[in-house]
């Protein structure tokens, strides 16, 4: 179907800007890792003022790579959300890890400090947090459980690019937090990924770990594999391609966020639905705008009939076959899941579109 306003879309830099670059490095003779991956992400620091910043072929890789370095091992248990996408998860049962499912806020679908303090046990390596739909989690008391207890926190910040929390950008408040640039984040180098590590060491053991256990800048006839790596470096091409992006992002997000105000000023007060709520210190970027609403299905239905995409986008992962054996439980997820519907919020998104939007959900469904 071709919507009006569609939920997802991609954005590439003008044709004008991107292709000569494109051209160049893809004729340069040199196409695999070299000096515009870490001029990619050295801009990316810059543009987000985070430090140790190493980049993937995926955001997926990203996530299985922090979770080597947070030490998790086969058998490990790490504390998980279900409102996710699949790759947080999927990322998990990569490094060995068996996933705890802890409980979200019915208000916004993030974990919740109370439900990750409940579950942690002696075998608990790592906490993995979602930023769901670009709503920043309560990172302040969900690090204070972390601290008592030693355990690391990894942040999948896939959504979330932009963000705030308690006046920092998301990025600066873990030992691991992971950006995706997957075709329709914030930003897309195609695919790729970003992890933004506390520690100058782990993001030096990273490096290694993102090619074969060997690092790209190692002596290859003289060098020794002592831990196992994957190939999970990004290459020249992408990493033009996102140094180009990078340009852009500001003004991508300011529209996401303005959006998404937008939405938080002319939703409220509509029988039969809720805008989310968080942390005061909480500053979202928006990737898609949820409403909890009475009725989903019909709630979606009305809005496609007009050419407004709407969607529940994710399944909630505990009902997958393959995470069956971590099966508990999970009211918070039971009440947010069966209200959740995603509406289009993202810089494509224009004056008209939004009023529409409004305008139709203010008809009823
Ligand atoms: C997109 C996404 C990822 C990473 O996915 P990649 O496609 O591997 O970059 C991880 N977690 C969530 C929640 C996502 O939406």
């Amino acid at each position: 179907m071709c919507y009006k306003v569609p939920l997802f879309k991609t954005f590439l830099a003008p044709k004008n800007v991107l292709m000569p670059a494109l051209e160049d490095v893809l004729y340069s003779g040199y196409i695999s890792e070299g000096p515009p991956v870490e001029a990619f992400e050295k801009k990316f620091e810059e543009c987000f003022n985070l430090k140790n910043c190493i980049s993937f072929n995926s955001g997926t890789a990203a996530l299985h790579t922090a979770l080597i370095l947070a030490g998790v091992e086969q058998g490990d248990e790490v504390i998980s959300t279900p409102m996710t996408a699949e790759p947080t998860n999927v990322a998990i049962k990569h490094a060995g890890g068996k996933i705890v499912w802890a409980d979200v806020d019915p208000r916004n679908g993030n974990l919740t400090a109370e439900s990750i303090s409940a579950n942690i046990t002696n075998r608990t390596k790592a906490i993995m947090v979602v930023h769901y739909g670009g709503i920043p989690a309560p990172i302040k008391s969900i690090r204070e459980v972390a601290k008592a207890h030693g355990l690391p926190v990894i942040e999948d910040a896939a959504h979330t690019l932009g963000a705030k929390y308690d006046g920092k950008p998301i990025g600066h408040h873990s030992e691991f937090v992971m950006f995706s640039f997957q075709a329709i984040k914030h930003m897309t180098t195609i695919d790729g990924g970003m992890l933004s590590c506390q520690k100058k060491e782990d993001a030096q053991k990273g490096k290694k770990i993102r090619w074969f256990g060997i690092g790209r800048k190692a002596d290859r006839t003289n060098v020794d594999i002592q831990e196992l790596g994957y190939k999970y470096h990004m290459t020249n091409v992408p990493a033009t391609i996102g140094t180009i992006q990078l340009d852009y992002i500001e003004s991508i997000i300011n529209r996401h966020i303005a959006n998404g105000k937008y939405y938080d000023d002319n939703l409220k007060n509509i029988e039969g639905l809720e805008i989310c709520s968080w942390d005061n210190v909480a500053e979202p970027s928006y990737w898609f705008y949820t409403v909890l609403v009475e009725r989903q299905a019909d709630f979606i239905r009305n809005l496609e009939g007009k050419g407004i995409s709407a969607s529940t986008v994710h399944k909630r992962n505990d009902l997958h076959s393959v995470f069956a054996d971590s099966c508990c439980p999970l009211p918070g997820v039971d009440t947010f899941y069966s209200r959740m519907v995603h509406i289009p919020c993202g810089w494509w998104v224009t004056d008209e579109d939004r009023e529409f939007i409004v305008e139709t959900i203010n008809e009823g469904w």
